[in-house]
This record gives C-alpha cells, sequence and structure tokens, in this order.
C-alpha cells in the first residue's frame, strides 16, 4: 500500500513538472515576459510596405485598459482615413526613408526650448502641435520654432477633447488657434492635430471643407504614457517605417518631459544610423 503511495505521488510530481515545462515560454510569469511579448509581436506585425491607416502597437508592456484603448483608437483611425484618405493622415505611403517626428503640447520654456536645441545639434525640421493657449503665453518661441526651421501647427486652443463637444465648439477652437498662430507668425495654418488624435467622421467632413489637414501618427513613443526613457526610445525604434510620423511631446506632464528630452538625441541618432532622413510633416505629405 504503500508503495502504491510513492508511486502516485511520484507520478503526480512527474505530470507537474511536465505540464510546466511544456507551457508556451510567452505565457510564464517570469522575468523575461517582457521580451516574450515583444517578440511576438514583431512576429505579427511588419512595418515594411505599410500605408496611411497604420498605427504601430508599442513594443512595451500595457495595463488591459490601455491596450483596449489603443486598439479601438487604431480601429477607429483605420476607419477615418478609408473615408477621407486625403484628409485625415497617420503617416505617409512612401516607401522612401523618411519620418516626421512631431511635438505636441507646447510651446512652454522648459522643455521645448531644450527640444529645439537637439533638433538645432542634429540639424533636422520636425512639426510642432502647439496649444493656442500656450501660444498666447510664449508667442516668442513660436517664433522660433518656425526661425529654425520647424514648422508650426495646430493643437487646438483649448486641449479640448474633440469627441465630447460638438462640430461647432471644435471648429471654433481649431480657428481660434489659428488667428492667434497668424497674429504672432503671419503664417495660415492648415494643419492640425486633434487633441488626443480624436476626431469623428462628421467633424472630419467639415474640416475637409475647410481644406484642412488633419494628422495623426503611425509611430507613439508614448512618452504621454512612461517616464521611462528606454520604454519611449523602443517605441518609437520598434515602429519606425518609410513615412512615419511620429508622436512626442515638448511641454506637459507631471515632468515637463524630462523623458522625452533624454530619449530624443538616442531616437535620432539610431534613425540617422537606420539612413532616415527628417522632414516636416508638410514635406513629408507633399512628396
Ligand atoms: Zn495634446
Amino acid at each position: 500500500m504503500k508503495r502504491i503511495k510513492y508511486v502516485i505521488i511520484s507520478m503526480v510530481i512527474c505530470i507537474v513538472i511536465i505540464s510546466i515545462y511544456i507551457q508556451p515560454l510567452s505565457q510564464r510569469n517570469i522575468g523575461g515576459t517582457k521580451e516574450f511579448m515583444y517578440i511576438e509581436q514583431k512576429n505579427l506585425i511588419s512595418n515594411d510596405n505599410v500605408s496611411n491607416g497604420f498605427i504601430a502597437t508599442p513594443p512595451i508592456m500595457l495595463d488591459s485598459d490601455t491596450k483596449e484603448n489603443l486598439t479601438k483608437f487604431h480601429i477607429d483611425a483605420r476607419k477615418l482615413v478609408e473615408e477621407f484618405p486625403t484628409t485625415f493622415f497617420t503617416c505617409s505611403n512612401t516607401q522612401q526613408k523618411k519620418v516626421a517626428i512631431t511635438f505636441d503640447d507646447g510651446p512652454d520654456t522648459k522643455t521645448t526650448p531644450k527640444i529645439l536645441k537637439i533638433l538645432d545639434k542634429y540639424d533636422i525640421p520636425a512639426t510642432f502641435f502647439v496649444i493656442g493657449e500656450n501660444a498666447q503665453k510664449h508667442g516668442d518661441v513660436c517664433k522660433e520654432i518656425i526661425s529654425s526651421g520647424h514648422q508650426l501647427a495646430n493643437h487646438s486652443f483649448t486641449h479640448l477633447r474633440p469627441t465630447d463637444v460638438s462640430i461647432k465648439t471644435l471648429i471654433n477652437d481649431f480657428e481660434k488657434c489659428n488667428e492667434l498662430l497668424k497674429d504672432i507668425t503671419n503664417m495660415d495654418i492648415q494643419y492640425i492635430r486633434p487633441p488626443y488624435g480624436l476626431v469623428t467622421l462628421n467633424q472630419l467632413l467639415v474640416l475637409r471643407e475647410k481644406n484642412f489637414k488633419i494628422i495623426g501618427w503611425s509611430v507613439d513613443s508614448m512618452d504621454w504614457h512612461t517616464s521611462d526613457k528606454d520604454e519611449i526610445v523602443r517605441c518609437v525604434i520598434d515602429g519606425i517605417h518609410p513615412g512615419a510620423i511620429v508622436l512626442m511631446h515638448s511641454a506637459g506632464g507631471s515632468d515637463n518631459r524630462v523623458a522625452t528630452v533624454h530619449a530624443l538625441p538616442t531616437i535620432i541618432e539610431s534613425l540617422k544610423e537606420q539612413g532616415y532622413n527628417f522632414v516636416t510633416v508638410e514635406q513629408l505629405l507633399k512628396e
């Protein structure tokens, strides 16, 4: 009887050991999980030959709510591009190694000047989607953005949530920002990034009539989500593709985007090594 007991216990131990061994690596909750998930995503997604409507999936650990929101966001963006292919853009269809880095939510006097300095050091242009309320306070930084060869663009006046307001309220907010930018720079701005990248089909209908170009992104640096410099670098480098529009921030957040400033030189150097040329959004979409 005792012997049978030993045999049964030994068999149970063997089954447990075997089942752990054959469990797929990606499902194991061990230190390397992050890496295995990353590899899985790389196998599923190829960034070659992508076209307008594409948005890369960030290769970092995300909670289920964020993941779900991003998935919905990607599906909605694809629909907007299908309906408005010459008004709404996540990226360019070019096969040339060109990339447009964009910075939202500025200008400020803490971070935007640091970013301008880095761009100047590498001698590359970028696009700044500024908030009207901030541009009103820091008109001189707006002027510096233009005189340094960058593109200045509209990110609304009050950073309202487009899907929560009427078409009229949204258009008024965009136009108020444009009027201010015209006062500061004497330029007519055609390029708009709606706050949070959100815009509806009905809103796009009106925005198209007004001849605006609505700009999303295909590569999200996730600098609004993580303050880990390495994760920001990984999000950009992993998602990059010819014709990419990269989302970053030049102001705001709880720490004025310290990690963005730290990540930017590494990102620029890595993209240069890969043979990418840097252009403004306008240059990217006009080619
Ligand atoms: Zn924003």
